[in-house]
């Protein structure tokens, strides 16, 4: 009787063990894989360009394309007087997506 007894606290005791043991590797498993977000894909940024006339206050905002620097000359025409626009500023956008 006494080594049954031994037994069924040794069994309990490994059991209850395995089954904590069990809940912190689910959980710390869900939390990386499933609670976390990635990390690299929540953070996308684009370059934006304004343009503007030399004559008057019109403004163009659209994407940056290359060779794009504070005081180029862009292929864009004013609506108003049709002269080429300057670029005015470049800068980088950037989107956070969050819960
Ligand atoms: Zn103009």
């Amino acid at each position: 009787m006494n080594d049954l007894n031994i037994f069924v606290i040794y069994f309990t005791t490994v059991t209850v063990g395995a089954i904590i043991v069990l809940i912190f590797i689910t959980y710390f498993f869900m939390r990386k894989h499933i609670f976390a977000p990635p990390s690299g894909e929540i953070v996308t940024s684009k370059a934006v360009t304004v343009l503007k006339c030399p004559l008057c206050d019109y403004r163009l905002r659209r994407s940056f394309k290359e060779g794009d620097h504070v005081g180029a000359v862009a292929t864009e025409t004013c609506p108003i007087h049709g002269t080429n626009l300057i670029v005015e500023a470049v800068y980088s956008e950037s989107e956070e997506k969050k819960d």
